[in-house]
């Protein structure tokens, strides 16, 4: 399908693609890599007035890491970058992950790890490991700054919690705490190049033996990102053994609400919320031990 007419702007600042979003008012869409607004455009009907481009903006694919502050990921950082930024691989090792294994090269050569979080697919492969860490979004608007908690910031398939002429200026995500591992895990029909249909990421903490707290986020089986809190609760404050990690898998399993679509059925969904809940609580557990 031709893609229909649309003006294209690429500002060299924030505030200017901020007055540009609201001087062209709706119908106007911000554009980082385009690997999913362009597709939407050309298979999916999507017809918006303009598009603003954020690439020409300085300093906005920057990717900073202090060993206090954390990590700070800008809104055009290519999820190339990410998955191989030397900081990344070192301190938050799944989230390079999570990005190496979102698309192809070719994709990640264009498309941001911001993108995939405000496209907000349920099945984002960077949402359920940054959502386990804690991550904050710093969102940018006509009327100045804000930061919001990622967990708030899924509406549904689609939809975010951004205001309108808003714009994600970076995602930041604490230092994971001592004796602190993570984990994710994806699974989908035909490797990188399908949607995920299931995925499960977590941050797991431990003092000695026993899990001191945990964040469990399970992927494409809900319109968001699924927090699985009930599982957490039953093994916060309890040694892993396979018992804690058999229920806490069936527990995760009974918080999601799958449904069947091209890319799996409910019910192998709701399987596989179980398996990868296991397999992500031993990954992290280890992890953990090891840090
Ligand atoms: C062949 C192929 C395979 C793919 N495989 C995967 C996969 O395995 N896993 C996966 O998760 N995804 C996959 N995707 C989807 C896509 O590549 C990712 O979601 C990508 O990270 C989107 O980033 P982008 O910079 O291209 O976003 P864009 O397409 O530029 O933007 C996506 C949406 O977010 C909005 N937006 C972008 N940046 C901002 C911002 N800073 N502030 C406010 N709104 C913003 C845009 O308006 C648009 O609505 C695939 C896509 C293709 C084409």
């Amino acid at each position: 399908m031709r893609l229909s007419h649309f003006d294209y702007y690429a500002p060299a600042t924030l505030i200017e693609a901020i007055d540009l979003l609201q001087s062209k008012g709706p119908g106007v869409r911000v554009m980082a890599g385009g690997t999913d607004l362009l597709i939407k455009m050309r298979h999916a009907g999507l017809k918006p007035k303009a598009i603003i481009s954020l690439k020409s903006i300085k300093g906005l694919n920057t990717i900073a890491f202090d060993e206090k502050k954390g990590l700070t990921i800008g809104a055009t950082a290519l999820l190339a970058d990410v998955a191989r930024h030397p900081d990344i691989l070192k301190h938050y090792p799944t989230v390079a992950q999570a990005a190496r294994g979102t698309a192809n090269a070719q994709v990640r050569n264009m498309g941001t790890v911001i993108g995939n979080l405000c496209n907000a697919s349920p099945s984002a492969d960077n949402a359920p490991t940054l959502l386990a860490m804690g991550a904050e979004v710093h969102i940018q608007g006509p009327t100045g700054t804000r930061t919001l908690p990622l967990e708030q910031f899924f509406r549904g398939p689609g939809a975010t919690a951004l205001e309108p002429f808003e714009i994600v200026t970076a995602i930041h995500t604490p230092l994971p705490a001592p004796h602190s591992g993570t984990a994710y895990i994806s699974l989908s029909a035909r490797g990188k190049l399908d949607c995920t249909a299931v995925g499960a990421g977590i941050m797991l903490t431990l003092k000695g033996r026993v899990c001191e707290d945990l964040r469990l986020f399970i992927g494409a089986c809900g319109p968001t990102p699924v927090r699985a809190r009930r599982a957490e609760a039953m093994i916060r404050g309890k040694e892993l053994t396979d018992d804690v990690i058999d229920k806490a898998g069936v527990q995760a399993s009974e918080e999601t609400r799958p449904i069947t679509d091209v890319r799996a059925s409910a019910d192998y969904r709701s399987k596989m919320v179980a398996v990868l809940t296991r397999r992500v609580l031993r990954i992290s557990h280890k992890s953990a031990l090891e840090r």
